[in-house]
């Protein structure tokens, strides 16, 4: 029994093992490997379904229909109504997100131990070294191979290199990867080492369960103690899992605050501090054709102005996405439509310096978050470079999408006005997110931080949480494999503090 699909379960179903793991995305799959290697019986619930390589949609709106959390609908309330994403799959986001790799930044952990001595010694930098690099080795972290980049991504180092800009092949988690540039979609040949294909896999291998689309309700607890995961099978089924020594929360930067705050665990800063990487993009139209969607989905990067908190990648989506983001009506739209293989989409990801909030209402996540004037200018700056950057590269015209600015840009001294004068509001700019953090975080403090710098819950025994809801701030940069190297550390903390337990898990009668 290494895998039930809950749309099968439609009675009830109680389950036992050493240590319950909710949530199967980079850190759920991460913390899981970590735990059943070290010889532990692990049940991994994930609410969402178990979905093969060759299953994957074609269509981006196919595959936010089926593989995304409220089809990709989900958006943060406050200044501006800006879109968060989250997959809700076997694997969370990784099957589906663009596969773009960054160790933990040293000057983000420096960050982290200034503003909390404790986290010094808990968050030993050699530590998260070594298990980076076991990571990186299992998942195939390497730059993107030139020979299959496509003109998207070798055109954005050409721009760079014209602004002296410092840029470089991005590195991806891929195994034989031949440039279909659908890894949004995900990949139809299990080409991405998501977490789901290099890391619960091997936790598969050893003495874990998934249960795939099985929801985590309820945390019971036992005299204080977390000892019980509640939840409903998608078939129907009342399903319960009783956890021997621990629970490990990897739900998100968004899903576990609300599962805490659902179940009334409300210690501490829960749902606060909420941060996040706001994207901004922009397209750009070339003389001869770019075709966006061959090569790498994303496999270029330009991180010379990250001390500004500003990265800034090459972006590969589906044509109905594309579409969507270039200017006009009527005739002219056709226009641009038609000759769609001209143009190229570039984003810049902002180390936003605003905080928001997550709550739970209903069961159920609202986020309020409004970037400050500071991630405003930002958002312009990292615009005009976009622009620079494409116009240096050979693009005749560039599309800021900023609404009350002109919506076709030639020159660079109109992107200039942009940065220096564009509009002040948030809502003028057209943003996503994907990268969220800091809503449960980990401190010495109680009365400051949701875990201690260990990952255990401060005031609830058994309780423990492994995703980027634990870091203190935001990174700069892609999270997910400081997330999996911080989730097996949170692992390693739970096996050192319930060492000797070893049980299987026990169908009910
Ligand atoms: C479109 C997109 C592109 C991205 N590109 C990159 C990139 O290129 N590089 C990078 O580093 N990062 C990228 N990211 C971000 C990265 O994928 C996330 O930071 C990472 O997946 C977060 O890992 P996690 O395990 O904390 O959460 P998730 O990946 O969100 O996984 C959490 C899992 O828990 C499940 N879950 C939630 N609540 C419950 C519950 N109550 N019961 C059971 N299961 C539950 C969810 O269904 C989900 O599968 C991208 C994200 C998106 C959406
Ligand atoms: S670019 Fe295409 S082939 Fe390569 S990993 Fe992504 S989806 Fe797979």
């Amino acid at each position: 029994m290494k895998h039930l699909d809950g749309a099968a379960v439609t009675r009830p179903l109680d389950l036992t093992a050493d240590v319950v793991v909710v949530g199967s995305g980079p850190a759920g799959s991460s913390a899981a490997r970590e735990l059943a290697r070290a010889g532990a019986r692990v049940l991994v619930v994930e609410a969402g379904p178990w979905v093969r390589p060759d299953e994957h949609p074609l269509s981006a709106f196919g595959a936010m229909s089926r593989l995304y959390r409220d089809m990709g609908a989900s958006v943060v309330l406050g200044g501006a109504p800006i879109p968060y994403l989250q997959a809700r799959m076997v694997g969370g986001s990784s099957p589906i997100n663009g596969a773009i790799c960054w160790r933990m930044p040293r000057d983000v952990w420096d960050e982290w131990c200034a503003a909390d001595p404790a986290l010094h010694d808990a968050l030993p930098w050699p530590e998260i070294e070594a298990l980076t690099n076991e990571i990186e080795a299992r998942l195939g972290v390497a730059p993107t191979d030139p020979a299959i980049a496509g003109r998207k991504n070798l055109l954005m180092a050409d721009g760079a290199a014209a602004l002296g800009l410092e840029h470089r092949p991005i590195r991806r988690n891929v195994r034989g990867c031949t440039g279909l540039g659908r890894c949004l979609q995900g990949c139809p040949h299990g080409f991405k080492q998501s977490a789901d294909v290099a890391l619960l896999a091997d936790a598969l291998a050893h003495e874990t369960t998934l249960l795939s689309n099985v929801e985590a309700c309820d945390i019971v607890r036992t005299r204080g103690r977390a000892d019980e995961i509640c939840g409903r099978a998608s078939g129907g089924g009342a399903v319960r899992l009783r956890a021997r020594h621990a629970i490990v929360l990897a739900a998100s930067a968004i899903q576990t605050p609300v599962l805490l705050l659902r179940n009334r665990i409300t210690h501490g800063p829960v749902g606060e501090h909420f941060q996040c990487h706001p994207g901004v993009s922009l397209a750009g139209r070339f003389r001869d054709p770019v075709r966006m969607w061959e090569g790498a989905t994303q496999g270029h990067e330009v991180i010379g102005l990250r001390h500004e908190g500003l990265k800034f990648e090459a972006l590969g989506f589906d044509l109905t996405v594309l579409a969507a983001r270039l200017d006009g009506v009527g005739r002219d739209l056709a226009r641009s439509i038609a000759d769609m293989a001209h143009w190229l989409d570039w984003g810049a990801a902002v180390r936003a310096e605003a905080r928001g909030r997550v709550r739970s209402v209903l069961g159920r996540p609202v986020v309020t978050f409004t970037p400050s004037s500071r991630d405003v200018r930002r958002f312009r700056r990292g615009l005009r470079v976009l622009g620079e950057m494409m116009l240096a590269a050979g693009a005749e015209e560039v599309h800021p999408g900023v609404r009350g600015f002109a919506p076709r840009v030639t020159s660079r001294a109109a992107l200039e006005q942009l940065e220096q004068h564009g509009p002040t509001r948030p809502g003028a700019y057209t943003a996503a997110i994907t990268h969220m953090f800091g809503t449960c975080r980990m401190g010495r403090e109680p009365r400051t931080s949701v875990v201690r710098p260990d990952f255990r819950h401060h005031a609830v025994d058994g309780l423990w949480i492994a995703d980027s809801s634990v870091f203190p701030t935001s990174l700069g940069v892609n999270p997910q494999i400081p997330i999996m190297a911080l989730a097996a550390m949170c692992a390693r903390r739970v096996l050192a503090a319930t060492a000797g337990a070893r049980t299987t898990i026990t169908p009910a009668a």
